[in-house]
């Protein structure tokens, strides 16, 4: 590092991003001594009143404002733990996203690596040393230990003790005789270290995916060029990838990240926590363990231990790591310099942070790529509005992969409509003489079955026919949901859980008969049974998940043919790749319409789609059965004709209509407090604050307070109050602006949610 130039008695000032929640930043002074190891990202401990913290160095200063200023204590790291390019996607956080400074800082370094201590593991280990001349005399014993340590030159001592038999009394014996070293060292946690992996070659590409990569190759070389950084972003660098399941969107991604290597620059994958699939972190290092552009592949993903995490972490740091991949929090893998990053699935839920800070990673990801100069991949076979609509407005390129590899045909949707069913049934069935009818043609033919159905338990409510009475959770206003198996009635918002009745717990009623409504996920398994006997049936949702292993298990026996029919929720709904299964059926697709949110025909369009794709993967087609009640929704018909366009041009009518994304931009105010009037008084006042904002602003439509869709939930009142308005970034500043006015009483929380995905 340059030095820097020191007047006489001139202190040097760092602004520091405390760990604890005070809203601001702080100056301290800069001892002398630690004046060459205090750059801005440097993690510091501090004195804040009487007690000691942890901060980020966000600003070096020649002064400060302030008087009186105190003294850092210590400084964290060999390196500058949050990389100037990372500071900087943290002040974009806090201004867009609405939240203080040490908020925004939160999410950017995993709690494996803010840690005082620097988490390495250290290991005692051997090491043999250059033998001069004459071995020394041992015994049979240190000859033994010694001929093992003389064949591995290096290992744990740990490791020694056990592979010899021996102690470490022995071995401390040929360190006095001067065979071997024994020394703490660094050894690294590897989460993928136990599995081989066999190198790939990159596959010969269609046209399609050539096309594809030329377009983001040709991107690259113009950001990599001198004054790239200064270039028009966006339509040039931004992609959207719009691919059908199977089209080899991956592929792409592979090639344009060996691209990004041979020009000395890094990536970042991007992938939903539920596709992190071993196969899927394999397909990357097995493409990258070899050859000229070989590199480690580090993976950060929410099962890994702290330990695993923070040398995953500090591979990426120390640029051992040049590709990353991992679910929602590696967007901010410090990857430098970064030239390429892929999100895959971008129009997942998942991706948004529901605690603050409320980012969106799909988002950041755009908004590094420009800050960094690095090209952006957004890949999806049913794009989100938003970037479709970017595409449109031609901020995006578009990238189109229409058919699968190998021309395998698109799986044929039937749409049942399950009104003329329950008609002639006299009452609902759960599977139309249709859908029964094909289970049993695979089944007799050894094929594979899915069925889907986004509701777990047994039914969704309890109700007594005589009174009316329904059972409700008593901290929640949603009913709750019977589980069988458990004798159980559970609240899926906040876990409550009580003992199921017998008969109407309703004073007075006692009635004996009680209704159960609603179809769920177990009533579905035990309905399999009892009509195809002979059927292997395994259930999966997160009922049956009960240890992490489960989820591999089930998945694995499904795979080898030990279960001819899955049914689960949403989980066994994405990104699977099951050769055998040649139909898929879903039992209620009405579901997801009836969400009390604008987006939920974007949704059940998006998920019809995505379970249509677990079909025909294999040599034989596949064919998909959709029960409805609304057979004829634009979101079931569209996804029935594999439609995308068509689906998007109707929807994209209505959210203009009323104003909604992607036309507008929704900022999302809840209030909660355990008073429901408190929190519909002050809901008032911020109706009042915001139309004053929405006056200052013009084209924003302010409405509300309403109670939330869930009002109330884990027994706290919610009212929200939502903003539209074409442009974000100003309403950002404003409400930030505001904070004062905004300041809640201690019984009433206020959230701010900046591009919500959900509306409960
Ligand atoms: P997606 O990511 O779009 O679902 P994948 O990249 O996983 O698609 O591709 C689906 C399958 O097709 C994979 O097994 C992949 O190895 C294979 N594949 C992809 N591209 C090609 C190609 N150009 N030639 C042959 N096989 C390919
Ligand atoms: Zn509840």
């Amino acid at each position: 590092m340059v030095s820097r130039p020191k007047l006489s008695g001139h202190r040097v000032v760092a602004r520091v991003t405390l760990d604890v929640a005070v809203r601001q930043e702080f100056d301290y002074l800069v001892p002398p001594e630690l004046e060459s190891s205090v750059h801005e990202g440097t993690r510091v401990k501090v004195p804040f009143g009487q007690r000691q913290v942890m901060g980020v160095v966000t600003k070096v200063l020649d002064e400060s404002p302030h008087g009186n200023l105190r003294e850092i204590i210590k400084t964290v790291g060999g390196q500058a733990l949050v990389t100037p390019p990372i500071l900087r996607l943290v002040r974009w956080i806090a201004d867009y996203y609405c939240c203080a400074p040490e908020v925004a800082m939160k999410a950017v370094l995993p709690d494996a690596v803010r840690k005082e201590a620097d988490g390495w593991r250290e290991r005692l280990f051997v090491r043999a040393l250059p033998v001069h001349g004459e071995l020394p005399k041992l015994t049979k014993r240190q000859t033994d230990l010694w001929n093992i340590v003389d064949e591995w030159r290096e290992l744990p001592l740990q490791e020694l003790v056990r592979l010899a038999g021996t102690t470490s009394a022995t071995i401390r014996k040929l360190e006095d005789k001067g065979l071997v070293s024994i020394a703490p060292q660094i050894s690294e946690r590897d989460p993928y270290g136990k599995e081989h992996i066999l190198p790939t070659q990159p596959l010969e590409l269609n046209a399609d995916q050539t096309a594809a990569l030329k377009s983001v190759v040709s991107a690259m070389e113009a950001l990599a060029k001198p004054n790239g950084q200064e270039t028009k972003f966006g339509g040039d660098s931004v992609f959207l990838l719009h691919g059908v399941t199977g089209s080899g969107k991956t592929e792409v991604y592979l090639q344009a990240i060996e691209h990004a290597l041979e020009r000395g620059r890094g990536a970042i994958v991007l992938v939903p926590e539920i596709s992190l699939t071993p196969q899927t972190v394999e397909r990357f290092k097995a493409r990258f363990s070899h050859g000229p552009q070989q590199t480690l592949v580090a993976v950060l993903h929410s099962h890994l231990s702290t330990g695993e995490r923070h040398d995953e972490w500090h591979k990426i740091r120390q640029g051992r790591a040049r590709i990353v991949i991992g679910a929602r929090s590696a967007v901010f893998a410090p990857v430098e310099p970064l030239g390429l990053v892929v999100v895959d699935e971008e129009h997942e839920h998942s991706y948004k942070q529901e605690e603050a800070p409320r980012y969106n990673a799909r988002d950041l990801a755009v908004v590094r790529g420009q800050q960094e100069g690095a090209a952006v991949v957004l890949g999806s076979a049913t794009p989100s509005m938003e970037s479709y609509h970017n595409v449109q407005r031609k901020k995006y390129g578009l990238l189109s992969l229409p058919e699968r590899v190998d021309n395998i045909r698109m799986p044929l949707v039937r749409v049942i409509d399950m009104r003329s069913e329950a008609r002639r049934e006299k009452g609902i069935s759960i599977f139309s003489p249709q859908l029964r009818e094909a289970i049993l043609q695979r089944l007799e033919k050894n094929e594979q079955v899915m069925l889907f159905l986004n509701r777990r338990g047994w039914s969704s409510s309890l109700q007594c026919p005589e009174c009316g009475y329904v059972a409700e959770c008593p901290n929640c206003s949603v009913s709750l949901t019977y589980h069988r198996a458990a004798q159980q009635l559970k609240c899926h918002i906040c876990g409550h859980v009580e003992t199921a009745p017998t008969k109407c717990p309703e004073g007075g009623c006692g009635n004996a008969t009680i209704r159960f409504a609603g179809l769920g996920t177990e009533k579905v398994e035990a309905a399999l049974a009892k009509g195809f006997p002979t059927a292997r049936v395994k259930r999966m949702d997160s009922d049956t998940l009960k240890r992490k292993e489960d989820y591999r298990r089930i998945l694995g026996d499904f795979r080898t043919g030990k279960i001819d029919i899955l049914v689960g929720t949403q989980m066994i709904a994405k990104g699977l790749h099951f050769p055998n299964v040649t139909l898929v059926g879903i039992i209620h697709a009405d579901l997801s319409l009836h969400i009390p949110d604008f987006r939920a025909g974007e949704r059940t369009f998006q998920l019809l789609t995505q379970v249509a794709g677990r079909a025909g993967r294999g040599d034989v087609e596949g064919e998909v059965y959709v029960q409805s009640f609304t057979p004829f929704h634009p979101s079931i018909q569209y996804a029935r004709r594999h439609d995308y366009s068509g689906f998007y041009e109707q929807e994209i009518e209505f959210r203009r209509e009323l104003r909604y994304p992607p036309v507008n931009r929704v900022a999302l105010l809840t209030l909660r407090g355990r008073s429901e009037d408190r929190v519909k008084f002050f809901a008032d006042h911020l109706r009042k604050e915001m139309d004053e904002l929405a006056r200052e602003l013009g084209d924003t439509v302010v409405a509300g307070p309403a109670p939330a869709p869930l009002l109330r939930a884990e027994s706290f009142y919610r009212y929200q109050v939502m903003i539209r308005t074409p442009n974000m970034a100003v309403l950002s500043r404003k409400l930030a602006a505001k904070r004062e006015a905004l300041q809640t009483p201690d019984d009433v929380r206020l959230v701010i949610d900046i591009d919500p995905m959900t509306m409960s």
